[in-house]
């Protein structure tokens, strides 16, 4: 099996280098032109765009529209056009940069994977036991498992009423939910969930999660997910304080059961308060206190809100709300919610230039991370990048787009996968071809994260389960993966350095004792 790989490799290599080097030589010598060349060109575009639109939004209060930003990323100078055979070219030097991390990592790695990756419970085992310390592309309201459910559900005793959630939560626009569970909510009867027999009980908890089946499910369906929790766990206002605890603590404490100790949190408070900023600090103190995690927030804009205006003056309102005692725990801003047909420059440009010329003038810490590249504008990790963000959530479709591959390589931009949310959503069809492993060979300082591991039954350890069973992910990978958490997280250095001995310390142990039990 795996000779074969190897086989298979060294023969694409060399077809990959035929075809690079006949592909390349005449194109660029006879010009004096390089590949780089042109590449560096279409970056120096990124960058020069980027000023551009600074300017436009933060000094002109202006907008810019699509087809002046597409104008302004194309080349300036003829003879540094990236044309389709540079493209082709940039692709099969990747693939073939490809092969050779991948074979450095498998000679570097002190536990061979290969060894067990078919061998389910060697993976689970492996997995479980494997360090990991951060955790950076988590939403709160996604956390709940079952378990949380039901004690909240019984702790709430809400009124269960079936048509009020098919109203709500099947808007046919934000939300959807399937024809056979519109009219099992139809035919519920109205009335506490205490009073339903158990049968009924696990049909009203199941609500909280994807369906099992189909297998894989619309961005729409997924969002219903959400407004049936507000809908059934935000009846009564006195209780939304143990809501919001029980929900942070039970993930808390079930992730430091996996290994972590540090996790940022990806929270929707608009619009932006002095009372929604301090709760972040309460949270982080609770949750050290309960369970020993270091916890720190971003704060999530919401892509889908209209006016787009809204979210620009929130932007400006977040900045000069937030103090250095807030940025204890808000580290960060998010862009969320459903990509199609809301794209990054758009919807963007207004919330994250703003933090950034702020950022800059040293008026602001906080960072910027955005969901980008999940389903949509492929185009909207290249403009995240270009908009300063410094870490991307999914990033999956920045696979269309070498020369951005490329940028985000140079820069060193995090992306944050999560395998799991990536093919029940259908942004990526199967987890052997999930691109994570592409760009964390191509240097771009990947990690894996849940998303919503609540609603989407995944755990960290579950992820690194459907890795190392479904692609050729190397150990010496596995740890870039853990390491590549803390690095890209929005912790201060301190507790970046701490995490790192932490994790260290955690390997040197597993890798001893690993290979003494196999
Ligand atoms: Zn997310």
């Amino acid at each position: 099996m795996i000779s074969t790989a190897i086989g298979a490799a060294a023969v694409l290599v060399a077809a990959v280098a035929v075809a690079a080097s006949s592909v390349v030589s005449p194109a660029y010598g006879a010009a004096g032109v390089t590949l780089d060349d042109r590449v560096a060109h279409a970056h120096w575009r990124y960058r020069d765009s980027g000023k551009v639109l600074s300017n436009r939004v933060n000094v002109q209060d202006g907008v810019m529209m699509r087809g002046e930003w597409e104008r302004r990323l194309k080349a300036t100078n003829p003879r540094l056009v990236m044309r389709k055979v540079d493209v082709v070219a940039l692709k099969v030097r990747q693939t073939l940069q490809v092969i050779v991390a991948r074979n450095k990592a498998r000679r570097q790695s002190r536990i061979k994977l290969d060894a067990f990756r078919r061998n389910a419970a060697k993976v689970k085992a492996f997995c479980a036991a494997m360090p990991r310390v951060a955790i950076l592309h988590v939403h709160p309201s996604g956390t709940r498992d079952l378990k949380t459910i039901k004690e909240m559900l019984t702790e709430l005793n809400p009124l269960v009423n079936g048509s009020l959630i098919i109203e709500e939560a099947n808007d046919g626009v934000l939300t959807t939910l399937y024809p056979n569970e519109v009219t099992a909510l139809a035919a519920l009867p109205v009335q506490r969930y205490s009073k339903f027999g158990a049968a009924g009980k696990r049909v009203i908890e199941e609500l909280f999660f994807l369906p099992r089946k189909p297998e894989t499910h619309s961005f729409t369906r997924f969002e219903a997910l959400f407004t049936i929790g507000d809908l059934l766990l935000e009846q009564d206002e006195s209780k939304d304080v143990y809501v919001e605890e029980k929900t942070f603590l039970d993930f808390a404490k079930r992730a430091v059961r996996l290994g972590l100790s540090y996790v940022e949190f990806t929270k929707v408070e608009i619009p932006p308060t002095r009372k929604a900023l301090n709760r972040f600090g309460e949270l982080k103190a609770l949750i050290k206190k309960e369970t020993g995690m270091t916890a720190n927030f971003v704060f999530a804009f919401v892509r889908t809100i209209e006016p787009t205006s809204l979210n620009r003056g929130w932007a400006r309102d977040l900045v000069n709300l937030t103090t250095t005692a807030e940025e204890n725990s808000l580290r960060g801003i998010d862009l969320l919610a459903n990509e199609v047909g809301t794209p990054a420059l758009e919807k963007a440009q207004g919330i994250y230039m703003p933090v950034a010329a702020a950022r800059q003038a040293g008026e602001t810490r906080l960072k910027s991370t955005m969901h980008a590249g999940e389903l949509g504008d492929p185009r909207n990790v290249r403009d995240a990048m270009i908009m300063g963000a410094e870490r991307i959530g999914h990033g999956v479709l920045l696979r269309e787009d070498p020369v951005a591959i490329e940028f985000a390589r140079r820069t060193k931009v995090g992306i944050v996968c999560s395998l799991v949310s990536n093919r029940l959503l259908r942004v990526q069809a199967n987890y052997r071809t999930h691109p994570f492993l592409r760009f964390l060979r191509l240097g771009i300082p990947v990690s894996l994260s849940t998303d919503d591991e609540g609603m989407f039954r995944t755990d960290i350890a579950n992820e690194c389960e459907v890795a190392v069973s479904n692609t050729d992910v190397q150990y010496s990978e596995m740890v870039a993966l853990s390491r590549n958490a803390v690095l890209e997280s929005f912790a201060g250095s301190t507790t970046k350095a701490r995490l790192l001995a932490t994790l260290a310390q955690e390997l040197k142990a597993f890798e001893a004792s690993f290979k003494r039990t196999g």
